[in-house]
């Protein structure tokens, strides 16, 4: 579902191809429906997965670049009128990932439309929404393919799609699933979400990805900016620096000191900044631009790695303060008395703000935690939580 959302991070990249056509399935009263869909087939022979060897080093190395594909029905095994129905957006990478997590499951995916953009980037920038969720349905004809009216949607787009909001307008009740896109199977068959399964983990093969997709972004972007200042010789030197400051804080991001990306990052340049001082100290006169030149160099590849880190993992969320102060914008609060511990804030929240107390109200007990990306604020159905920042500006102008 959240195809590596993506967080979704599966991490297989085995491909997808899809087969259109229609499909016919029975009702419970002996009448066939037909609507089309497109059949997932895995892919076979090395000849297959050598072409299509490109399109996925791109995908990985320029992650940040939508890569959409065509919002569809998918029919995965051979979905019958009870079949689980999942959501996904359409960006290939996920698609491909989530297809390949299900294959051996018999249910449909729908790929919403979503500017093919992954799972977290879409709701939260508000590409995929409840609009999204109401065109795949409608184009796509899925309720009259199936008996029942559930829809299992990736739990990292809880930031852009209300569940009340989405049934009060389609008549169809979401549950969001796993995070993890190879989770899914288990859920489904489980039909439970435990902890592991609701929490953006950020393991290191994920982090090694996001790596190269930020090398592959920064390099593209930055590589021109010094090379204009010192020739165009520079140019696989800084894209070195930038492979090494990504992959350092990457493999680093937990136990490097320091509050924010930039402060880390800071802390992986210093090596580079005492050898060339050394070399100020102890070389001669030419040293000089030699060591300026390479300062620079070193502190704004550190710096663009630093500040691009935190958009890569749902659980370092861009924003200045955060980047810079390690701060977040939002200043929660659960507001008791109009909580009715229903624990939706609990089951989206990417990290693990929330804990229920005796009377099972919910609190806000890791506000440390909180990487202020709003879900549980747009999912709670009785607006408990708020947003204390807000609240006090609001009271000291009711006051002033
Ligand atoms: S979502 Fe709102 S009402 Fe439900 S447990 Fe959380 S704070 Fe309480
Ligand atoms: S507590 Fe913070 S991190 Fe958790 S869902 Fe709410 S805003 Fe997001």
């Amino acid at each position: 579902m959240n195809g590596a959302g993506e967080a979704v991070q599966s991490t297989d990249t085995s491909d997808a191809r899809s087969r259109s056509g229609t499909v016919t399935v029975p009702s419970s009263n002996g009448a066939a429906t037909a609507a089309r869909a497109e059949r997932y087939e895995p892919a076979r022979g090395i000849l297959s997965r050598v072409l299509e060897l490109p399109k996925r080093l791109f995908q990985v190395a320029f992650r940040v670049v939508p890569y959409p594909t065509r919002p569809r029905l998918i029919r995965i095994g051979s979905p019958g009128r009870r079949s689980p129905v999942l959501v996904t957006t359409n960006y290939d990478l996920t698609v491909r990932r989530v297809c390949r997590a299900l294959s051996g499951i018999d249910c449909w995916l729908l790929v919403a439309p979503a500017a093919g953009v992954d799972v977290w980037c879409a709701a939260s920038g508000g590409r995929f929404s409840i609009e999204s969720v109401i065109s795949i349905l409608k184009t796509t004809r899925i309720g009259e393919l199936v008996d029942h009216r559930r829809l299992i949607l990736p739990e990292l787009c809880a930031t852009g799609i209300n569940l009340f909001e989405l049934r009060r307008r389609t008549g169809w009740a979401g549950v969001f699933g796993p995070v993890e896109a190879a989770d899914v199977p288990e859920y489904l068959r489980t039909r439970r979400k435990p902890q592991a399964m609701m929490r953006v983990s950020f393991d290191r093969k994920q982090r090694l990805e996001m790596a190269a997709a930020m090398w592959g972004s920064l390099s593209l972007r930055y590589t021109l900016f010094p090379c204009l200042a010192f020739g165009w010789r520079i140019a696989p030197w800084f894209v070195l620096l930038l492979a090494l400051f990504c992959s350092g804080i990457a493999l680093g991001c937990f136990v490097l000191p320091g509050k924010t990306f930039v402060q880390k990052a800071g802390v992986l340049a210093l090596p580079g900044v005492a050898g060339l001082i050394a070399v100020l100290a102890f070389g001669g006169r030419p040293e000089l631009l030699f060591v300026l030149k390479w300062t620079l160099l070193l502190g704004l590849a550190a710096f663009l790695s630093g500040t691009a880190f935190p958009s890569y993992s749902p659980l370092w969320p861009c924003g200045y303060s955060k980047l810079f102060y390690g701060a977040c914008d939002l200043k929660l609060a659960v507001l008791e008395e109009r909580c009715i511990g229903c624990k939706l804030c609990d089951l989206v929240c990417p990290v693990d703000c929330f804990a229920a107390s005796e009377d099972r109200k919910m609190l806000f007990v890791n506000p440390d935690l909180c990487v202020g990306c709003g879900a549980c604020v747009i999912q709670c159905p009785t607006e408990a939580i708020v947003n204390q920042v807000a609240e006090d500006h609001r009271l000291q102008t009711a006051c002033g």
